[in-house]
């Protein structure tokens, strides 16, 4: 079919004003890092799943490829379309209705462009917590974040995204829909096609709708910082925090101190309470008994660790906006390393208690290979995910720096997690970004398994091809 052809028909399943083929497309067809500028046939919003499945039947038999995108805040630069002008970039963002919310299953359906924040507070006003969370919550869609099944702030306490879907419901690259919005928390019904499509990054289905798991509201949530001398005494404070609030802990960040140092300088407004430590570590409870239980028991967490030697310092906030205010430091890092120029960045898992040691021998083994080279560490050390980005050495030349050594750096990195079984994507996936990697880490069998998936599913490989495989 021509290219004018298969816009004609397009126009014709989605209605003209839903296929835009001119003008500006950078919202779409530039990635969130502005690392890839792709250039699309054409981006097509439909309304519906039933849409949905027209679009793609359309391209499937044009040998068309289409690229899905919610939020387009992917990292790993998978929601984009390549530059050859030829892949159709299908966009989620006009399907963002709820469609139930059901507070005796606890459960929420929404369609898949529906933007994760407008879940949370949807669900917040039913006194529900939708316990997913990450700093791109305001612009990511839930079909994105099951597609790259996301991470985030509370995995220790919730899990990642996959941890928390019942249901999906999917348009397969035949253009079929499969209807699967379980709400069931059982149903051992053969092959689980829902956690396949899950994590698969646009390549195997395009999720049109999800059912979430809900939970109570917290009757309150604390946070607190502590000062820590080396990561070890970190994963020390995570055991004691552990035992003695259990379930009630939340979430358990840790903050390297040059990332905090480009926080002060990059944001100096953002108020830092405790005195530059090598490590700072931030705490989140939720409690279903109130704020005073939940305060006393923060403060008598810190002050046995304080006593044991393990913290050297802490506070507890006081109120929402100094909770606020904490979190805020937090999620400064990322925009405050970008003010200070390129960086080679990494998204690593491993086990926790390994965590000290590795970040130990790899600071050693890149100062070695790169003398003053600087290391932004920060993460989610409650799961076991580090964000280790590597900074070029003060007043060199950014870009420089990663057209030389960013392959070295990534070969170093990524061969040191080896050992301790660790993973070189923990959260944000492979997209194109980490592809060849994944072809050289991953074992031929467990590679041939997933060309295996990928052949059954879209054999004709027009779902977001070159991507993951
Ligand atoms: P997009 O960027 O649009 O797409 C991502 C991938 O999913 C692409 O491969 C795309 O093709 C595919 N896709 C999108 N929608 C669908 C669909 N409906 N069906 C099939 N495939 C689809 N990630 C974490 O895990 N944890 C974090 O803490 C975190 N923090 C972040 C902080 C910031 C400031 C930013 C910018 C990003 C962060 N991310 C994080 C990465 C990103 O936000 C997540 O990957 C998010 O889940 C992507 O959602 P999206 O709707 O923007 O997807
Ligand atoms: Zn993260």
């Amino acid at each position: 079919m021509a290219a004018s052809n298969l816009l004609e028909t397009l126009r014709g399943a989605v209605g003209a004003a839903n296929v835009l083929s001119e003008g500006d497309l950078s919202a779409w067809e530039l990635d969130w890092r502005r690392r890839w500028r792709g250039r699309a046939l054409a981006v097509v919003r439909p309304g519906s799943t039933a849409e949905v499945a027209a679009v793609v039947r359309t391209c499937a038999a044009a040998r068309v490829s289409v690229v899905p995108q919610g939020g387009n805040t992917g990292l790993v630069g998978g929601g984009v379309p390549d530059a050859s002008g030829t892949q159709v970039l299908l966009s989620l963002q006009r399907m963002n209705h709820i469609r139930a919310i059901d507070d005796a299953n606890l459960t929420l359906t929404a369609e898949a462009g529906c933007v994760l924040q407008t879940l949370q507070e949807a669900a917040r006003a039913r006194g529900l917590l939708l316990p997913l969370s990450l700093a791109a919550e305001g612009s990511c869609t839930i079909g994105g974040n099951l597609a790259t099944n996301a991470g985030g702030t509370q995995v220790l306490r919730w899990g990642n995204a996959r941890d928390l879907c019942l249901g999906l419901e999917v348009v397969t690259a035949q253009g079929d829909i499969w209807d699967g919005l379980s709400g069931l928390r059982k149903d051992n019904t053969g092959y689980d096609l829902r956690n396949l499509m899950i994590g698969s990054e646009g390549t195997l289905g395009i999720i049109t709708a999800a059912t979430m798991k809900l939970a109570p509201l917290p009757a309150a949530t604390s946070t607190a910082l502590a000062a820590c001398d080396d990561l070890s005494q970190c994963v020390a404070l995570l055991k004691l925090a552990r035992s003695r609030l259990g379930a009630g802990l939340t979430g358990f960040e840790v903050m390297g101190r040059f990332a905090l140092d480009l926080v002060a300088r990059h944001f100096p407004a953002l108020p830092q309470p405790l005195p530059a430590a090598p490590w700072t570590v931030l705490l989140e409870q939720s409690d279903t008994e109130g704020e005073v239980p939940a305060c006393a028991r923060f403060e008598s967490l810190l002050g046995a660790t304080l006593e044991a030697g393990v913290v050297g310092d802490a506070v507890v906030a006081e109120s929402l906006a100094q909770s606020r205010a904490l979190w805020q430091l937090r999620e400064a890092i990322p925009l405050a390393q970008s003010e200070e120029g390129l960086n080679v960045k990494h998204d690593i898992s491993l086990p926790v208690s390994a965590i000290p040691e590795f970040v130990a021998a790899t600071d050693a083994l890149l100062a070695r290979h790169f003398p003053g080279v600087r290391l932004v560490n920060f993460g989610h050390l409650g799961d076991g995910n580090l964000h280790y980005n590597v900074q070029a050495p003060p007043g060199a030349d950014g870009q420089r720096f990663l057209d030389e050594h960013e392959h070295t750096i990534n070969t170093l990195v990524f061969d040191a997690l080896a050992p301790y079984g660790g993973s070189f994507s923990a959260e944000h996936g492979i997209g194109a970004l980490k592809r060849d990697e994944l072809a050289l880490r991953k074992s031929p069998v467990a590679l041939q398994m997933m060309r295996a998936v990928k052949a059954a599913l879209d054999p004709l490989g027009i779902l977001n091809p070159g991507r993951v495989l």
